[in-house]
C-alpha cells in the first residue's frame, strides 16, 4: 500500500483537497476542491499527470455538508488510487489562537481549544472544525493534524502583538495574531532551500490573492504582518476592506441603524476591490475593465501595497528582499510593476523583461535588494507537517 496524507482546507460553501505520496519527501497526487456545498455543487479535480481531468455538477446529496461532500471526494481518490492509504490527514485550521505555535495532532483537548477559538474567528474556524469531523468520521483509525494560519506569526515580538486597548483585553486573547502563514511559512522554506542569504536576511513577502496581506520576516522569523485580530485588516482584498477606522463602525451602527451583522457583511463581503470598483472582486476582470472605477480600486490597492512594505521595511529596519506569492502576485506582471516602480529609494529596482516574463527573480543585476516571484503552496506545508507528526507518532508508539 502507498502510504498517503490527504490534506482539506474546508471553507463555509467549499472543501479543498489535496492527495500527497508520503514515501518520500511528500509529493502532490491530486488536487480539487467541491464547492457550492449545500446548494448546487461542483467537483474540480486534477488528479495527476496520467488521469484526465474531472469537473462536473454533483446531486445536492452528494454535497449537502462536509461530512457528505468528504464521502464524495473519497470515492472519487478510492477510485482513482486504490493502491493508496491515508493515515495521516490534514487541515487548514484558520485560528491557533496564542499558544499554538506549531501545527498538533488532534485530540480531545486540542478538538476543545479548537471550538473556543471559534468566536476569534467565526467565519472560517466553524467549518474548519466541520472539516476535521467530517475526517475523523470517514477515517477512524487515522492521525488528524492541524496546521494554523496564526502559527508563524506567533513569535511576533510585543509591540507587533498588541492593541492599545485595556490591559485586560491582551489577557483575553484580543491580540495581532496574523494570518497566511502557511504561505509565509512555504515562502520562507523556500528562501531558505534556494536563497540561504535571503532567507537570513529581510525580507517582506506579499501574499496577493483574493485574500492579501504582507509579512516582513526576519531571518525566517515572522515579525510584523498586516494582518491583525482577524483576516480583516492591512491591505484592501477582494471583497475584504482592509485597515478601516473603527470609527466607521459606530458611525455606521449609530447613525444608520444597520445591525453588526450588516456591517460585518459589507466588510467581510461588499467591500475591497468589489466595493471600490462597484465591478468585480477579480482583478483580471479590473484589469481589462477599462473604466475609472477598476482604476482607483487597483490604485487604492497598489498604494496600499506600498505603504505596507515601508512600515514593513521600517519594522525589519531594512529591506533584503520583495517576494511575490498568491493568485495576482504570481500572475499579474502590471500590479507587479505599479508596486516597484520608484522604489529605488529603498533598493528595489524592477527587471520589466524580467517581470514580464514572470521568472523567478525580477529584479535587475544591479538593485541592492532583490525582487522574486515564488509561487506559493499551502498544501505542501500542511502535508510535511502531517508527515512529521505521523513518523513521531509511529517513533513515540513504537
Ligand atoms: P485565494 O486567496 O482565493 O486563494 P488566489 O490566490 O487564487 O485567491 O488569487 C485570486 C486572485 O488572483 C484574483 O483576483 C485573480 O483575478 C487574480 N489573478 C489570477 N491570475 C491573474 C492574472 N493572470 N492577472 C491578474 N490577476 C490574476
Amino acid at each position: 500500500m502507498l502510504p498517503v496524507t490527504l490534506t482539506l482546507n474546508a471553507g463555509s460553501s467549499s472543501l479543498k483537497f489535496s492527495l500527497f505520496d508520503i514515501s518520500g519527501e511528500p509529493a502532490q497526487m491530486a488536487i480539487g476542491l467541491v464547492e457550492n456545498i449545500g446548494g448546487q455543487p461542483r467537483l474540480k479535480a486534477n488528479l495527476g499527470d496520467r488521469l484526465a481531468r474531472v469537473e462536473r455538477e454533483l446531486p445536492a446529496t452528494e454535497a449537502a455538508d462536509h461530512t457528505s461532500a468528504l464521502a464524495t471526494v473519497l470515492a472519487l481518490l478510492r477510485s482513482s488510487f486504490p493502491g493508496a492509504k491515508a493515515s495521516v490527514v490534514g487541515h487548514r485550521v484558520v485560528h491557533g489562537g496564542p499558544h499554538y505555535t506549531a501545527p498538533m495532532v488532534v485530540t480531545g483537548q486540542v478538538m476543545a481549544e479548537l471550538k473556543r477559538l471559534s468566536p476569534f474567528a467565526p467565519i472560517h474556524q466553524p467549518h474548519n472544525i466541520a472539516g476535521i469531523e467530517a475526517a475523523q468520521a470517514a477515517f477512524p483509525e487515522a492521525l488528524q493534524v492541524a496546521c494554523f494560519d496564526t502559527a508563524f506569526h506567533r513569535h511576533h515580538p510585543k509591540a507587533n502583538d498588541v492593541f492599545a486597548l485595556p490591559r485586560e483585553y491582551y489577557d483575553k486573547g484580543i491580540r495581532r495574531y496574523g494570518f497566511h502563514g502557511l504561505s509565509y511559512e512555504y515562502v520562507s522554506e523556500e528562501l531558505k532551500r534556494t536563497a540561504p542569504l535571503i532567507h537570513a536576511g529581510r525580507v517582506v513577502v506579499a501574499h496577493l490573492g483574493n485574500g492579501a496581506s504582507m509579512c516582513g520576516i526576519l531571518g525566517g522569523r515572522s515579525v510584523a504582518s498586516t494582518m491583525g485580530f482577524t483576516a480583516l485588516d492591512g491591505l484592501p482584498m477582494g471583497t475584504r476592506c482592509g485597515q478601516v477606522d473603527p470609527g466607521v463602525i459606530f458611525y455606521m451602527v449609530q447613525q444608520e441603524g444597520r445591525s453588526i451583522d450588516e456591517v460585518r457583511d459589507i466588510f467581510y463581503t461588499k467591500s475591497g476591490l468589489l466595493g471600490l470598483s462597484g465591478i468585480s472582486n477579480d482583478m483580471r476582470v479590473l484589469e481589462s475593465a477599462g473604466v475609472p472605477e477598476a482604476n482607483e480600486a487597483i490604485d487604492y490597492f497598489v498604494f496600499r501595497i506600498r505603504r505596507e512594505l515601508g512600515g514593513l521595511a521600517a519594522a525589519l529596519g531594512g529591506l533584503d528582499a520583495l517576494v511575490f506569492c498568491g493568485g495576482i502576485g504570481e500572475n499579474s506582471r502590471k500590479i507587479r510593476r505599479r508596486i516597484c516602480d520608484g522604489l529605488d529609494w529603498i533598493g528595489l529596482e524592477l527587471d520589466h523583461d524580467r517581470n514580464d516574463s514572470n521568472t523567478r527573480v525580477i529584479s535587475t543585476d544591479f538593485s541592492r535588494a532583490r525582487i522574486m516571484v515564488v509561487p506559493t503552496n499551502e498544501e505542501i506545508v500542511i502535508a510535511r507537517a502531517a508527515k512529521r507528526l505521523s513518523s513521531g507518532t509511529e517513533a513515540a508508539a513504537g
